[in-house]
């Protein structure tokens, strides 16, 4: 494939009319997302689409979409910087009626993430609940189970766009590619991985672009195991929950909490999710694992040297990749490390 296009949806507030479709938090605020709700979000989106298929000579579309649902951001739970539970979305008009034709009380869903976000404050000031933070966390699910019904909202709104985009660049022309980028968190984080199938994914897409980016890996499974350890697992040693998680996701031996930013994720996690990739699609669509190359780290965790690039490049041929996406962009690349990967995508071949 000669070319890939990436489109993503956070734009600057000055856009003419880009306040009118984003989306409105827990407070009722306009914030910088886009609603994928709003029919004039979904029309930008697969027109985009068209537009690029029928303009340029390309071989198909990378649809990349980094954005997580209400309950992963409510409580960090991600290797994103934040914990946002006063800043969960989207409660506009366009989701107010995608709730009701799915038979969730929308009042009772921002009633349950107003008790969550209660509920991440106090954790987060060590005010610890009498039967304790998960117990606590669980509680708010059983008693409000439209929180999960809310984040199931979000996934069916995002797939509903890639499904969408999906159509728009078949109808140019069937032969066109489309691949949906799935996010890093998909590896890190097992509730995140229980509302991803890959078989239903692959149902959507000519090609999966899997995260497994093993040298930022490090610093970022840190941080969400920081994030989730301050809030729902608070109680549980951050070193035990680290390993309790790792047993969760069928990660072999990495380093210790204090350690990960500075060795980063192993070439054996590159092959693993890569393998769980291929067996989840079962046969229905390509598997291209994304391979980190340069992707900026903090001034104290590891940049990865050749031999390492190297390394992950060929662990994820060698578990059975069907190709690879150096990842992400060209200019947080040194030429070392992709000649490494180059080295490593030939040796394979031979
Ligand atoms: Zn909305």
């Amino acid at each position: 494939m000669k070319l890939f296009c990436s489109i993503e949806d956070v734009f600057r507030s000055d856009v003419p009319g880009v306040k009118e479709v984003a989306e409105v938090d827990l407070q009722g605020r306009r914030t910088g997302t886009l609603c994928l709700f709003h029919p004039d979000v979904r029309s930008f989106w697969t027109g985009l689409a068209t537009d690029l298929c029928k303009s340029y000579d390309i071989d198909g579309i990378l649809f990349f979409n980094e954005r997580n649902g209400p309950l992963l951001n409510a409580l960090g739970a991600s290797h994103s910087q934040s914990i946002a539970s006063s800043r969960v979305t989207c409660f506009c008009e366009h989701h107010q009626k995608a709730a009701r034709e799915h038979g969730i009380h929308f009042d009772r869903a921002r009633e349950g993430y107003a008790k969550l976000d209660r509920f991440v404050q106090a954790s987060l000031k060590d005010q610890r609940p009498g039967d304790g933070y998960f117990a606590e966390f669980w509680r708010l699910l059983v008693e409000h189970p439209e929180i999960i019904a809310w984040d199931r909202l979000f996934d069916i709104g995002k797939h509903q766009v890639l499904a969408e985009v999906n159509g728009a660049v078949k109808d140019v022309h069937k032969g066109l590619q489309v691949g949906f980028h799935i996010e890093h968190v998909n590896s890190f984080n097992p509730i995140f991985r229980a509302t991803r199938r890959y078989d239903d994914l692959a149902t959507k897409a000519d090609f999966l672009k899997v995260v497994v980016y093993n040298n930022c890996g490090g610093e970022r499974y840190q941080r969400f195991i920081n994030n989730v350890g301050s809030t729902v697992f608070r109680d549980v040693p951050k070193e035990l929950l680290l390993q309790f998680n790792s047993k969760l996701l069928n990660y072999g031996d990495e380093a210790r909490l204090d350690e990960l930013p500075t060795t980063g994720l192993s070439p054996d996690y590159v092959a693993r999710e890569t393998r769980r990739a291929l067996a989840g699609v079962e046969g229905k669509c390509i598997i291209l694992p994304g391979i980190d190359i340069g992707i900026p780290t903090g001034g104290n965790s590891r940049k990865a040297s050749p031999d390492d690039t190297y390394a992950a490049t060929r662990a994820a041929l060698e578990a059975g990749a069907h190709g690879l996406i150096l990842s992400r962009k060209y200019s947080e690349m040194r030429l070392a490390n992709l000649e490494a990967a180059g080295r490593a995508v030939r040796e394979f071949a031979k």
